[in-house]
């Protein structure tokens, strides 16, 4: 990785120093990231034009919900909550099982995932945050080029985060590693079980394709746009309630609320980072919060870390062995 500029050395309304090095990409991995991000719109496009005359089946709505609610808590409560910032211990089963679901977002492996959101928490709105929308300074055309960065700019940006160095936890546990390389192939059965579903449900190819592109590419278009959103608009726009870090600016946004399950109380989570619960008063709508509590209850996650009055400045990130790594990454 790059050597970052020290906090003190930012005065919070310049453009980042990578902001002015013109990015190298591999054309291939760019050509990945493009059809990963383009494929689910033109399938939104095709499933409009096809509802036009025939309707959306109920079918179709179902699995798509299912599936978003699915693969939408296995990013917030799996690769967020508990990979992440280890907000609760989870059973092995379960842990797998979150894991799965979140690698069948399309938000790439659970480990780059992880390795990617604890360092946009250790450099939060300054230089090393790689998805920040104050990149590019804090002036009008800045903030506009900065907003499309943040939500999906930043991924044809290279800008490695070692997985090494931010999730060495991950890189050690074998069923996350077995994970993160089944990717792909999770991705595929992402596609391809709502397809069989809506195949068998309604008894034709159609029914078949019109759930293929419903509860498959749309969802996936509508999930990963949510959690860009985050990404951009949860430091942009909305409330700041809480006390954070020096530069971040992470927001409180609620009409995100419902379909981020909770995650668009951001300003909350990066005042806490590792509390289960990102929504703090009583009508902050937290789903994955909502989820945490009953797995608690049912007793598969355990150790579950609620908020506290006192704020923490600090990102619980993993200690591995070898004494003296603070995991705090500078
Ligand atoms: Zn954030
Ligand atoms: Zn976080």
């Amino acid at each position: 990785m790059r050597a970052q500029v020290p906090d003190q050395a930012y005065d919070g309304r310049s453009p980042f120093p990578s902001a002015t090095r013109p990015p190298a990409f591999p054309a291939g991995q760019a050509a990945l990231t493009a059809t990963i991000v383009v494929a689910p719109f033109v399938a939104l496009a095709a499933g409009v034009w096809l509802a036009w005359g025939t309707g959306i089946t109920l079918t179709d709505l179902l699995l798509a919900t299912l599936f978003y609610v699915a693969t939408g808590l296995g990013v917030t409560v799996g690769f967020h909550r508990l990979l992440t910032h280890r907000s609760f211990t989870a059973r092995p089963w379960l842990r797998a099982a979150l894991a799965v679901a979140g690698s069948m977002s399309f938000q790439g492996n659970v480990v780059d995932w992880v390795a990617v959101h604890r360092r946009h928490h250790a450099f939060t709105d300054r230089p090393g945050d790689p998805h920040s929308p104050y990149r590019y300074g804090t002036h009008l055309g800045g903030q506009l080029r900065g907003l499309v960065h943040a939500h999906l700019g930043w991924l044809f940006v290279d800008q490695p985060t070692q997985a090494s160095r931010y999730a060495p936890d991950l890189l050690n546990d074998p069923a996350m590693v077995r994970i993160a390389r089944a990717f792909p192939a999770l991705c595929a059965a992402s596609l391809l079980l709502p397809f069989t579903a809506g195949w068998a449900l309604s008894g034709s190819l159609y029914g078949g394709l019109t759930a293929f592109l419903w509860a498959g590419l749309v969802r996936v278009a509508l999930l990963q746009h949510v959690t860009w959103s985050v990404n951009s608009l949860c430091h942009m726009i909305g409330d700041r309630p809480h006390a954070t870090r020096r530069h971040d600016r992470s927001t409180d946004l609620w009409p995100l609320a419902l379909l981020s399950f909770g995650e668009s109380w951001h300003n909350g989570h990066h005042s806490q980072p590792g509390c289960a619960r990102h929504g703090r008063g009583p009508c902050q709508i937290d789903a994955s919060a909502a989820v945490i509590r009953m797995l608690e209850r049912l007793r598969w996650a355990t150790d579950v870390h609620w908020p506290t009055d006192a704020p923490s400045r600090r990102v619980r990130l993993p200690r591995p062995p070898g004494a003296g790594w603070r995991g705090r990454p500078r």
